[in-house]
């Protein structure tokens, strides 16, 4: 099992402030726990798919391989496949909600652990190249003072080895708040909305969001990456929401 600190200043930082449990903030000291800050009784909580998931936007699926998904059916994006955790739903959706806050990174930490634990076997046999965080505007990211995704694709990055470039991708707009428009009303929102800074020639862009809901932000990234010469683009997410 993979040591939960890695640093020696998260080894002084554990010291004085013990691990605890970012679902129920237990202490983390006498559980053996994996790479991400969950305890055993969360770690049962989480909805996380164990069967086939659609290769596309990663619900679940009948069976392995199946081309009909009715969640996804029709959807054209610009990216390749979806690695999800699971559904937005109970405590994955209640860590999601947490990491958006400021002074709870820990919470995407832990979900970005939990993406590279979870998922990472499938995530390598992807081959990505580079790792990129959906970007926040920053106004937004100013007023906010964290962006989950950022954090959560770091730890992925840290844990598969792969480099993050986390200036690469920009958002040029501010745009509305996306999940109270209609589907149609966001990518039109979202078109252009991002830039990229750099060639990426060849490279296989692994994208990283908290949620994926209608997919058109990921799509509106991937597009640009793809313009900047990408080869292909996976997008990784903690959870699959369909509202
Ligand atoms: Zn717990
Ligand atoms: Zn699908």
């Amino acid at each position: 099992m993979p040591p939960l600190f890695t640093t020696w200043r998260e080894n002084l930082l554990a010291l004085a402030f013990p691990p605890r449990c970012v679902g129920c903030e237990c202490d983390l000291r006498d559980e053996a726990v994996g790479l991400a800050a969950l305890c055993s009784v969360c770690r049962e909580d989480l909805t996380i798919y164990a069967g086939p998931q659609c290769h596309k936007c990663g619900a679940p699926v009948v069976f392995a391989g199946a081309t009909e998904c009715p969640h996804c059916a029709g959807d054209f994006w610009k990216f390749e496949t979806t690695f999800a955790l699971g559904q937005y739903d109970g405590l994955l959706r209640h860590l999601v909600l947490q990491a958006k806050k400021v002074l709870h990174e820990d919470a995407a930490r832990a979900l970005g652990d939990l993406i590279v634990e979870v998922r990472g076997e499938s995530l390598l046999e992807w081959r990505p190249t580079h790792n990129m965080a959906v970007p926040m505007h920053w106004g937004r990211r100013l007023w906010r003072q964290t962006n989950s995704p950022e954090v959560i694709g770091e730890r992925i990055a840290r844990g598969l080895g792969i480099p993050a470039l986390s200036r690469a991708l920009s958002r040029k707009r501010y745009t509305a708040r996306q999940a109270l428009s209609a589907p149609s009303v966001r990518r039109r929102n979202l078109r252009k909305a991002f830039a990229v800074r750099g060639n990426l020639t060849g490279a296989r862009v692994l994208l990283v969001d908290d949620v994926l809901t209608t997919g058109a932000t990921a799509h509106s990234c991937a597009a640009a990456l793809k313009d900047a010469g990408a080869e292909a683009v996976a997008v990784a997410v903690a959870a699959r929401s369909f509202t």
